[in-house]
């Protein structure tokens, strides 16, 4: 078993709703610890100006006997499943799941890298990771 850190973000719909579908998803896969929810303001690409609603964001942990890949594939499985459609880069959704930590892994790879490459830019990431006493390298 390993513990994983997946981070989760809405901005479209019911937003609380949609942690908690996701959550029920993420229990399926291994032994979750929920983490705390922040409030905050959309990430949009430099020059992009149309207006996006806040997010709810938090990092849970999951205790889990997947691998990393196979562990994306399951989040990705959970955001189609839950709805998400593709539309342009860091634009609104209804669930974004990403694998931040897989113990101790590290890779680098189109598919896949770890730790996640901009967590350690983002406080609501960071902030959550805190409360588990995790902190990302680079940051
Ligand atoms: P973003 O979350 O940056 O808006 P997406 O969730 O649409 O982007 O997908 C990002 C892509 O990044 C996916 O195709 C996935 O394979 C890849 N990826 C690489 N590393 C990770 C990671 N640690 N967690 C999630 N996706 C990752
Ligand atoms: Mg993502």
């Amino acid at each position: 078993m390993t513990a994983a850190y997946v981070a989760l973000g809405t901005n479209l719909g019911d937003r609380l709703l949609n942690l908690a579908e996701a959550r029920r998803q993420l229990r399926l896969l291994g032994a979750l610890t929920e983490g705390l929810v922040f409030e905050t303001r959309a990430l949009r690409m430099p020059g992009d100006t149309a207006p996006q609603p806040d997010y709810l964001n938090t990092v849970d942990r999951l205790e889990t006997g997947l691998g990393p890949l196979a562990l994306l594939r399951q989040l990705q499985r959970i955001e189609a499943l839950m709805g998400r459609r593709r539309t342009y880069r860091w634009g609104p959704r209804v669930i974004d799941l990403d694998l931040i930590l897989h113990g101790a892994q590290t890779m680098r790879s189109a598919a896949l890298t770890l730790p996640h490459p901009r967590a350690h830019q983002r406080d609501f990431v960071r902030w959550p990771l805190r409360f588990f006493g995790v902190e990302l390298p680079g940051a």
